[in-house]
């Protein structure tokens, strides 16, 4: 049994991840912070292989209850996808200290505090795999995201001192910077915003869920064995 836990499946390209690796195998954890039936529904899109569990994974005690939980029911963790995120859009001069920390929070330090949590198991086990999502916009910024921007660059940062500092135990850690992927988190934006990005894509289109869930599937498997601290864009070509 191969047993993953992805955080924030319970909507959009998590859920995705969650439906993906089941077909690859995995027992899969659905971790979600408010939305239970979402969740619901991704628990039986994998035949109940799994559990749903809510923690906010800013939050480092509910996370270090989330990850007991997974020892106890199924003894290790293969795969962590730290994959949970938020925005909170605004220029500089009207994003507030509290926009700024809580993104920072949930995006960065969320993915500290699993790989954390998790990596005292997988250094035990000599064996495992996280996967953390950053953005095409924590390379390159963006108008109106500099807390966003900010958590997605040092959630890149954060993968490749750990893919240095974990090398040696067998644990790979990569990073995933989407572009424009058609989720609840890119639906909020107005036709305007919309059109200006599509015209930065070259391949003229947004992304679907598939897209991320597909390289999560290759960089978990056994083929991506030697690929570690590695940043891997898919995003049509926005971040040329
Ligand atoms: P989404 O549709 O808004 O879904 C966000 C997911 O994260 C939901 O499952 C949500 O759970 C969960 N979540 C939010 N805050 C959480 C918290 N504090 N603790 C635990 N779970 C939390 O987002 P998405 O578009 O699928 O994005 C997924 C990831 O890809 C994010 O890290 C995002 O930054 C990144 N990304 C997305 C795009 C894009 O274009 N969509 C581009 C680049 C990067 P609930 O259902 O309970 O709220």
């Amino acid at each position: 049994m191969k047993v993953a836990l992805v955080t924030g499946s319970s909507r959009g390209i998590g859920a995705e991840i969650a439906r993906k690796l089941y077909e690859d195998g995995y027992t899969v954890v659905i971790n979600y912070s408010g939305n239970k039936d979402a969740a619901s529904q991704v628990l039986k899109d994998i035949n109940n292989n799994g559990f749903i569990y809510k923690a906010n994974v800013a939050n480092y005690t509910e996370c270090e209850a989330m990850v007991n939980e997974v020892i106890n029911q199924y003894g290790k963790i293969d795969l962590l996808v730290n994959n949970a995120g938020i925005t909170k859009d605004n220029l500089m001069l009207r994003m507030t200290s509290d926009d700024f920390k809580d993104v920072i929070d949930v995006n960065l330090t969320g993915t500290f505090n699993l790989c954390k949590l998790v990596s005292k198991y997988m250094m035990r086990q000599r064996y495992g795999r996280i996967i953390n999502m950053s953005s095409v916009v924590g390379i390159h910024g963006n108008i109106g995201q500099a807390n966003y921007s900010a958590s997605k660059g040092g959630i890149i940062a954060l993968t490749k001192s750990l893919a240095k500092e974990l090398a040696s135990r067998n644990i790979l850690v990569n990073a995933i910077a989407p572009g424009f992927i058609d989720t609840d988190m890119t639906n909020v934006l107005g036709d305007s915003t919309r059109e200006a990005i599509l015209k930065q894509i070259p391949l003229a289109k947004m992304g679907d869920i598939e897209d991320i869930a597909n390289l999560v599937v290759f960089l978990s498997s056994d083929k991506a064995k030697y690929i570690t601290g590695q940043v891997i864009g898919v995003d049509g070509g926005m971040g040329i």
